[in-house]
């Protein structure tokens, strides 16, 4: 199936649309927020950070610097405090113990003022249309809704979204779904991005597609980016400082830099010497 054969009409049919597979390769170019102000990136520091829910301690001692462009990935078991970790970068949540630093600054409304967060779950609302959910963080920021549409239209082309605008969610494939989830989070123009699990619910040949995409979209980005997957090989593909969490509660139990070349294909990077050797330490420290 061509991604031609997934051109919607849903509205003058009313038939459910068919689905296109995930186009690799739609980069976008130059500023990718569209949003007006591209941000820069911002220092997220996190200094003995430990985290509990009553009795249950979620995360323990943790230390984290990222610089003001650097693209972070965080991997580690279920439960082992991962999204918690970027609820109290984004200022959903106030450490129990230590402090968390966005752009310098420690205040939970700072850091929610400098963060977007892509949650685990898209959220999208299934009554507004791709382009309309896209348009959501300009609506929250006081936008109108077509002076919204107007700056969120040349981010759909420029994903490879563009036919796609007046689509409801569930007319969506996973992929698409989760590249609408991605715009409204770069559309709020923050200085940080936060990316819980961006494809844990697609399946592995859409996901390798969809982080190909991902990393070409981010490459355009100067914001900062802090990433979780418990994908270790999209962990690597698309973060250039990789930390392994551990059971809960949560402590960084390694670090890696990982110092290879992303540019090419996703095939021809996966399978360099690089690549494969900082795999297998990812997966020993998971251990
Ligand atoms: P991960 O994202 O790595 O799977 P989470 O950060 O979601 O892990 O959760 C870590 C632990 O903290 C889990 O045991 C979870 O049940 C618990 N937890 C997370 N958020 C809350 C909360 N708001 N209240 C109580 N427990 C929570
Ligand atoms: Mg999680």
């Amino acid at each position: 199936m061509s991604g031609r054969e997934g051109r919607l009409a849903p509205r003058s049919t009313g038939a459910p649309p068919r689905r296109s597979p995930e186009p690799a390769g739609h980069a976008p170019a130059g500023d990718a927020t569209g949003a007006g102000g591209n941000p820069t990136g911002a220092t997220i520091e996190l200094h003995g950070v430990r985290q509990a829910f009553g009795e249950l301690v979620a995360l323990d001692g943790v230390d984290l610097q990222v610089p003001p462009h650097g693209r972070l990935a965080v991997v580690g078991p279920s439960g082992g405090g991962k999204s918690t970790l970027l609820g109290l970068v984004a200022g959903l949540l106030e450490p129990s113990t230590g402090s968390v630093l966005v752009g310098g600054e420690p205040g939970w409304k700072q850091r929610l003022r400098r963060c977007a967060l892509m949650p685990q779950k898209d959220l999208l609302l299934p009554w507004r249309s791709a382009l309309d959910n896209a348009c959501l963080a300009l609506e929250n920021q006081g936008l109108s809704r077509a002076e919204a549409r107007r700056r969120a239209r040349p981010l759909f082309q420029r994903f490879g979204l563009g036919e796609f605008e007046g689509s409801r969610p569930d007319q969506l494939s996973g992929g698409m779904r989760q590249r609408v989830a991605f715009l409204r989070t770069l559309l709020a123009g923050k200085q940080v991005l936060l990316l819980d699990e961006p494809f844990g619910a697609l399946d592995s040949i859409t996901r390798g597609r969809m982080q190909e995409w991902l990393a070409q979209a981010l490459a355009a980005q100067p914001s900062t980016v802090m990433l979780v997957t418990h994908d270790v090989e999209e962990a690597l593909l698309l973060a250039e400082l990789v930390v392994v969490l551990s059971a809960r509660p949560g402590r960084v139990v390694h670090r890696l830099e990982a110092g290879f070349q992303r540019g090419g294909p996703r095939r021809e990077v996966v399978a360099s010497q690089a690549f494969v050797a900082a795999r297998q330490e990812i997966l020993e420290a998971l251990e």
